[in-house]
Order: structure tokens, then sequence, then C-alpha cells
């Protein structure tokens, strides 16, 4: 006979997601979903898990990731397992698959360890119509990249993102993305934006980013928000202000944060976009006249930043020589023997940039622009991570540990969330912004996306010198109904499934 739940999980505190205080009961499971909640009497059950004062809460929802490649490495998603997490929201910051049947088809005969839901992105679909072209759309380009965008989200895509930083994107202007978003927006999408700035031109940022909402219509996710730039530290009262002042007048915006003070991006990025049109930054280099302009201008945004060196720059990864990895651009310039000084380490950056760039990390956040943004109440806990090959080269912890640090640091050390609404921020209120119904919130008839752990021992444990750690302290994780993790070890197990927005 079969057994009454699949799953039994007993004497719980459970935290449903919401943002209400736990209360203790049995959670049973059957068929993928939550069948029960409450007292549950004799039953029987194929495999019960005593979860005598640990928590369970609905799994994860991390809506800003990056996993295109990795997931085809491993499936099984295991960093973004082991850190609670049981869906992704990918194709953030512009960059996406750009046939997503196809992909989404692939993905899921690999065997899915998590769910997997997609934006569409506007430097990809950017790209395939305009290359790296440094210049504004035709209206014949933005007709075909609105047709791209159409076919993305027929194919079950959740929303349209930007990177407005990156190349191409940073060539658009806003009228280009409104007239995108829009043909996201028909299929109900979300609009989330990876900003043009994060520091000193943030507030004409987020203006930019409230106006694509209002114009096109659509929710709008405001991608890891944070203040980048030393000189304007502080700044993030303004920001919050201006977010919560449109919401008052109607437009819906949140946001997303990944807990720490060094973001993770290209080289790249430090060179002024113009450098880097059609992919000829070795032909700009050679030309000493343009050399010196690039220069220049890079000297220029960096007294900007109120940094006096670029001691801030950690190399994360750099094919041609490892040797540099972990290392800052200040300490490669002197191992290369130039003398210490801004204009030496230029010319350290225009060696690597001519090499092919490099992966970094940057330490740019202060803490109390962190603290204050996770306070905010519509901030969702998000990565920006991807899947990680377990100890290949030198990535940003966050992949690994960033729910684990919310629960460890910035709830058990610091106090700065109550547990209760820690978990709200990765579950019902990413499921709510992202429209995943049946996601996010224990509550029978919901899919049994689940995770017990004690949160006197939950701990992230990468760190920027030794990432390839594995959080700790999430017993057990259930996507759809399976468990993933038992007793804090991957199962087999593959039950994600691509979650393809229907409208
Ligand atoms: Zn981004």
């Amino acid at each position: 006979m079969a057994a009454d739940y699949d799953v039994l999980i007993r004497k719980a505190r459970v935290l449903d997601g919401s943002g209400n205080p736990w209360f203790r009961a049995d959670v049973g499971v059957k068929d993928g979903h939550i069948r029960t909640v409450g007292k549950i009497g004799d039953a029987s059950a194929t495999r019960t898990i005593d979860a005598r004062d640990r928590i369970v809460a609905p799994g994860f929802i991390d809506v800003h990731t990056h996993i295109e490649g990795g997931v085809e490495r491993n499936p099984r998603g295991d960093n973004f397992l082991l850190d609670g997490v049981t869906t992704v929201i990918t194709g953030n910051c512009g960059s996406s698959e750009m046939n997503l049947a196809a992909w989404f088809d692939k993905i899921e005969k690999l065997g899915l360890g998590l769910n997997v839901a997609s934006l569409v992105g506007h430097n990809t679909v950017r790209a395939e119509v305009m290359g790296s072209a440094n210049r504004l759309a035709t209206p014949e380009e933005i007709k075909r990249m609105q047709s791209l965008v159409d076919r993305a989200m027929r194919d079950g895509a959740v929303g349209f993102s930007t990177g407005l930083e990156y190349i191409p994107g940073t060539y658009s202007n806003t009228a280009e993305v409104v007239a995108l978003a829009k043909a996201a927006a028909a299929h109900g999408g979300v609009y989330t934006s990876h900003m043009r700035d994060e520091g000193i031109h943030e507030i004409e940022a987020i203006t930019e980013a409230v106006n694509v909402g209002k114009e096109a219509g659509m929710t709008v996710e405001i991608s890891h928000l944070k203040i980048d730039r030393r000189s304007v530290w502080g700044a993030s009262d303004q920001s919050l202000a201006l977010i919560e002042k449109s919401r008052r007048e109607g437009v819906d915006v949140v946001a997303d944060q990944y807990p720490y003070d060094r973001a993770s991006t290209n080289l790249g990025i430090r060179l002024p976009s113009w450098a880097l049109a059609e992919g000829k930054i070795k032909e700009r280099l050679a030309d000493p006249a343009t050399r010196r302009k690039i220069a220049g201008e890079m000297k220029q945004n960096l007294a900007q930043m109120g940094e006096p060196d670029y001691s801030f720059a950690t190399v994360a990864r750099f094919a041609s020589n490892a040797v540099y990895e972990g290392k800052t651009i200040s300490e490669i310039n002197v191992l290369k023997g130039r003398a210490p000084g801004v204009v030496n380490e230029i010319e350290t950056i225009f060696d690597l940039m001519s090499a092919g760039g490099a992966s970094m990390t940057y330490h740019l956040m202060g803490d109390v622009d962190i603290e204050r943004i996770m306070r905010y109440p519509f901030t969702a806990i998000a990565s920006d991570g991807s899947i990680i090959q377990l100890g290949a080269g030198n990535p940003h912890p966050r992949s690994y540990g960033t729910n684990a640090r919310v629960l460890a640091e910035y709830v058990r050390t610091r106090g700065v969330l109550t547990l209760e609404d820690a978990v709200r921020r990765m579950t019902s209120l990413p499921a709510h912004t992202f429209s995943l119904h049946d996601r996010g919130l224990i509550r029978e008839g919901m899919a049994a996306d689940l995770v017990v752990f004690d949160p006197a021992r939950v701990e992230d444990k990468a760190t920027y010198i030794k990432p390839h750690q594995y959080a700790q302290g999430f017993d057990f994780v259930l996507v759809n109904g399976q468990l993933v993790v038992d007793d804090g070890k991957l199962t087999p197990a593959r039950p994600g499934q691509t979650l393809r927005h229907k409208q």
C-alpha cells in the first residue's frame, strides 16, 4: 500500500516565508507538493525527518544568478543546493541564452537539481542584431530586437534584463530599453536592471530604471543594489528614498542584494566603454594617442571614485597567468617590476587587457549602505552567483554562501534582520515579484521546495581568500518533494524543473 506521505517532517518550527513568526507543526509532502501543514497523527511515510527545534522554511528563490555554462557542467547545482537554494532565475545583467526554448529543453534533459527560470538579456539581443557597435539602434534594428524579446517571452522567459554598464548595452539609450521592455511587458514580464551606474550617478540610474517601468507598465527589480564608490558611501538613503517615492507614485520597484562588500565582474569595466567597442581594445592600445586618452579617462574616473589606486581591484581569474589570481592590481604592478602609482597600475591593467582580460573582485562597498539596503523591506536576497566547479579559479564567495551568510552574519551576529524577515526576503518576496505563485510559501498545495536548518548552526564558509567551501547547516533540502540534500549531504536526485513563464 502506498504511504500517506513521501516525506513527513515532524515537530518543526515552521517559518512559512510570509514574514510571520514560526509555529510548531508537522509538514507532510506527497507527489511533489505540500499536502498537510499542522498536527499529523498516525500516518505512514516513506521517509520521516525529526526536525525538532529546527526550522523548516520554503526553499530559497535566488532571483539573480548567472548559471549559463555552469549548469551544463554541473546540472545539479551543488553550491546552490547546499546554500538552501531550490530555484534560480538566470539571464540577469543583460546576458542570457538567445534561444531559450532549446536551452530549457537541453538543461532539462541533463537532469536538474534545482528549478530554473530565465530572463532574456538586452546585451544578448543587441549583440545578435548589432554586434558590439557603439551607436544607437535604428528603428529597423529596434523592431528586430523586439521580435527576439517577444520570442524569448513566448519561450517562457520571466522578464527582460539589462546590463547597462556592459558592452554593448551601454551604447543604448533609454528609448531603446523602453521599447524592448514593452515587448516583455506584453507577456507579463518583469524588468530587471543592472543599472548604468551604482555610485556617483546612481540617482540618475535609478530614475532611468523607474521610467522604464513607468513607460512599459511593468515591475522593476533593481539588481544588486549597492553604493560602489567610496566617495559617496552613505548615499543609499537617497537611493532608497527615490525607490520609496516611486512606489508611492504607483511604480512597482523592488531590489535585490548580495551580502558582501566586494563586487565581482570583469576588468574591462574599468576602461571607458568606447575603448572596448567592436572588440578592438588591442588595436586601440597599440595606438599611442588613443592609449594616452584611455589612460587619462581612467585616471580621472579613479579620482572621482575616491580611490587612491587600484588596490581595491583583485584578480579572480586570469587565464594567461594563474599566479596573478588572488592578487590586487597594485600587487601585480609591483610583481611586474614597476614602481607603485596609478600611472603604472594603468599600464598593468593594459597588459592584462591585451592578454584577454580578467575576472575581478572589487572592494567598493561600505557596511552602512549594505545594512541599510538590507533593511529596506522590499530588498530580496540574491547571490549574483553562478554554478561553480569546486576548486576552479578564485570566484566570489557569494555563489557558495549568500543565504547562509545572511542568516549567520546579518541575523545571528549583527541582528540587522529578524530570522522571519530574512527568510521572507529569500522566499515569498522573490516569488511574488516574479509571479512564481506556487512557490515561496509553506502552504498546502504549494510545490514542496523546502529547507530544514538549525538557525544557531547555519554558516557560510566561503571567503574571498578561500572561496571553494560549501555553506553548512542546511541539513535537508527538498526540491519538488524530493530530497536533494539529506543530512547535509547531496543526493543523486535530480527533481529540478524549468519554470517557464506562461502568459
Ligand atoms: Zn549585474
